[in-house]
């Protein structure tokens, strides 16, 4: 049977209102990957999944809230929808408000924003608006832009984007057939690991599948549920982490309690080298924040001794490495130009040895 979106596919599981009218891209559905080349480099004897959720519609897992926020709000007549964005739900945003036919505006922080999600956000015709400050500052504003106007805030906020987001849960428990003993994944204004933990348990209650242990992860700089504060200036590479003052820290914080797990900080030089081992390894690229997850992942093996013996882990990557690709040509040098010979080519890729 033809997939036709994660409304169609969990509707009975997700709290939506009567009124939501389905605005979807096919979100959803992603590849849970095997990474035993990663696993082996981490020390082996564990099974480790990549759950790639940058192969979703606009390239990040902000379209599994989206579908269901612009879906809620499709369905009461909303016609211009805000949000605050480091970059990925401002482009989620702009494709469902348009698939739905209406108006998006997007805050962003100025000069933080990856190349690949601005573009997104503009070629998907969002009304993009830079702010002199930080995110933090930016999702203030929506708030009271939206108590004040009729403009609906899809900032993960709203509870919506909470159910929709639930899914990628179900999906793991779907294609395991039970839970994993770690979920890790990056933490930043904390609503993905809030859904992944109201999704496993609700999953758990339905079909008995377990619940796993949560590894939240966020970046030395921009660490506030790990050093029990706020952070006035956050600073990371990862830009999608990159928030001082999370949303729904408080829930995040129960969350990793709850589940016996933690959450944990790691520095941006592990973030940036986990990106390239994955992408060199296992052939899968990210945008650093989504390889933080994994980061952490090392960071206890490493640092905490912490014993992965005969484990099943799953390791959300949540945004694709195009959506980031400064990060990785800045500083590089071009590519070794060659004349357009033969033997000049064979002099470069096989050794001077070789090429006569
Ligand atoms: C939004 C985002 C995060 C952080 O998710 P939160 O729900 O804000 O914790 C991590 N990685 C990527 C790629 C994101 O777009």
């Amino acid at each position: 049977m033809q997939y036709r979106g994660l409304l169609a596919q969990y509707r009975a599981l997700l709290n939506l209102p009567a009124h939501t009218r389905p605005i979807t891209l096919l979100e959803g559905n992603t590849p849970l990957i095997p990474a035993p080349h990663l696993a082996h480099e981490l020390g082996g004897g564990f099974e480790l999944f990549i759950k790639y959720e940058g192969l979703n519609p606009t390239g990040s897992f902000k379209d599994r809230g989206m579908t269901a926020a612009i879906s809620e709000a499709a369905g009461r007549g909303v016609t211009t929808v805000i949000c605050a964005s480091t970059g990925n739900t401002a482009a989620s945003a702009a494709a469902y408000a348009s698939r739905a036919g209406m108006k998006s505006i997007v805050l962003i922080p100025q000069g933080k924003v990856a190349a690949g999600k601005l573009a997104g956000a503009v070629a998907y015709g969002a009304q993009v608006v830079q702010i002199d400050g930080s995110f933090d500052d930016a999702l203030a504003m929506v708030v009271e832009i939206s108590n004040k106007h009729p403009i609906a805030l899809v900032n993960s906020i709203n509870p919506y984007r909470i159910e929709g987001q639930k899914t990628a849960a179900f999906e793991i428990c779907d294609v395991l057939g039970q839970s994993p003993e770690w979920l890790c994944l990056p933490v930043g204004n904390a609503g993905n690991i809030t859904a992944y933990w109201a999704g496993f348990r609700q999953y758990n209650d339905l079909k008995w599948c377990g619940l796993p242990r949560l590894l939240g992860v966020q970046a030395a700089g921009a660490a506030p549920l790990v050093l029990g504060h706020p952070v006035e200036k956050p600073e990371t590479v990862a830009t999608a982490i990159r928030i001082g003052k999370p949303a729904r820290g408080e829930q995040a914080l129960e969350a990793a309690d709850e589940s016996d797990g933690r959450i944990i900080a790691v520095s941006d030089e592990e973030i940036l080298h986990m990106q390239k081992i994955l992408a060199k390894l296992e052939g899968i690229w990210v945008e650093p924040a989504s390889a933080a997850g994994l980061a952490g992942l090392a960071h206890q093996v490493v640092h905490e001794k912490l014993d992965l013996r005969g484990k099943r882990i799953v390791a959300i990557c949540t945004g694709h490495g195009l959506k980031d690709p400064d990060i990785v040509t800045k500083g590089l040098h071009q590519p070794i130009l060659v004349a357009p010979r033969l033997d000049a080519l064979e002099q470069v890729i096989l050794g001077e040895g070789k090429a006569t």
